[in-house]
């Protein structure tokens, strides 16, 4: 993590946590008592984002620290926790939400590993199977190299038997995990994507190989994988590609290894348009055949999405006949067309995945 600007709230006590992350930042920090300086010191560049992903503010997590994904009443959802430890990134690809999402962005560590663990004690006591993630508002590996969240997180799950830990990235960040006792209850995803996608939609970000790489190592360390093709981005002969892909993912690991894989093809807000237009010039990815979706986002025209998902899933299917593939905010048509079923119950979805949870991460049975 490469960070110019180090702001720190005073109010912060100095624990071992912090002093760690300051030894390695290896950035003056700025002890400040109001956010407003963090705020006016990103708005004042020229392009707040890009300023905003070299500048950390290292506070306490004032709202909730677990939370319900947002999904939305028209696709259909998968019932995820979100574990809220930080927010934004200092990866840059020109699709992400992130960038629209904040007002105005700011990478912000949530201090207090103290508290987190009070937290997810009250979730592990519940008679309820949770799958919790940190890798929603953030990249969940992004903070290994400068931070003991990630190791903090998965020496704590080890020690339970209701709660599945999903650590989402696209860094290769895993070094600091690997001698850890995990006891199985840590997943480790890494979002996937066409070289073609990576090289020009997501700067900053390791490569395909780099990614499939640390995912095999992560595998003979014992970890449990997922991967998650979000977003799909269709362009000429993208079908082949992906299929080259998930070729590969079966090359570098065992299917026995991966609890999920989800698929989603690329949507997005109409604002993000501009703040792509603004900042990837050169990117083309917004220029496609969309239609504006019931929860305001733009998507693909279905016939495409329910076309590439076809060939995707057979793909996935051919390699691995019983591996749990789901799609992220899909509609029943979508499901029964390229999966053949639909999920319709409420909770129907969240409980199909639970159960692959249970069975990978030998998680307590006895609660679906
Ligand atoms: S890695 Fe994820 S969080 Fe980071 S910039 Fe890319 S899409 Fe956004």
């Amino acid at each position: 993590m490469k960070i110019d600007t180090l702001f720190i709230d005073k109010d912060l006590p100095l624990t071992f946590e912090i002093d760690y992350l300051i030894s390695k930042l290896k950035t003056v920090p700025q002890w400040i008592d109001d956010p407003s300086s963090v705020y006016n010191f990103i708005t004042a560049a020229d392009d707040p984002i890009s300023k905003a992903k070299k500048t950390l503010y290292i506070t306490r997590n004032k709202g909730a620290v677990i939370r319900e994904c947002p999904g939305t009443s028209y696709y259909t959802c998968c019932d995820y926790t979100i574990l809220h430890a930080g927010t934004f990134c200092t990866m840059d690809c020109s699709y992400c939400i992130l960038q629209a999402y904040f007002h105005p962005p700011v990478l912000q560590y949530f201090a207090g590993l103290e508290t987190l663990g009070h937290t997810l004690e009250k979730m592990f006591s519940k008679n309820k199977i949770f799958r919790i993630g940190t890798g929603e508002y953030t990249d969940s590996l992004i903070w290994e190299k400068v931070s003991l969240l990630p190791e903090f997180l998965v020496n704590t799950f080890a020690r339970q038997n209701n709660c599945l830990l999903e650590l989402k990235t696209k860094t290769v960040n895993i070094e600091s995990l690997l001698s850890l006792d995990h006891n199985g209850k840590t997943v480790i995803a890494w979002s996937l994507n066409t070289p073609d996608v990576i090289r020009s939609e997501e700067k900053g970000t390791a490569s395909l190989t780099a990614r499939l790489e640390a995912a095999r190592i992560a595998e003979s360390n014992g970890y449990r994988l997922a991967f998650h093709f979000d977003p799909l981005v269709i362009y000429p002969d993208c079908a082949r590609h992906y299929k080259t892909v998930i070729q590969q993912i079966f090359e570098y690991v065992r299917p026995e290894s991966i609890v999920w894989i989800s698929i989603g093809t690329f949507r997005f807000m109409p604002k993000l348009k501009q703040i792509i237009e603004k900042r990837f010039n050169r990117s083309t990815i917004c220029y496609g055949e969309f239609i504006l979706g019931l929860d305001n986002k733009m998507r693909y025209f279905k016939p495409l999405r329910i076309a590439l998902y076809k060939e995707i899933i057979s793909c996935i299917k051919e390699y691995a006949p019983d591996l749990m593939v789901y799609f992220c905010m899909e509609d029943q048509e979508v499901w029964e067309k390229c999966m053949g079923f639909f999920p319709k119950k409420e909770g129907e979805l969240g409980r199909l995945l639970d159960k692959s949870a249970v069975t990978h991460c030998h998680l307590n049975s006895r609660l679906l």
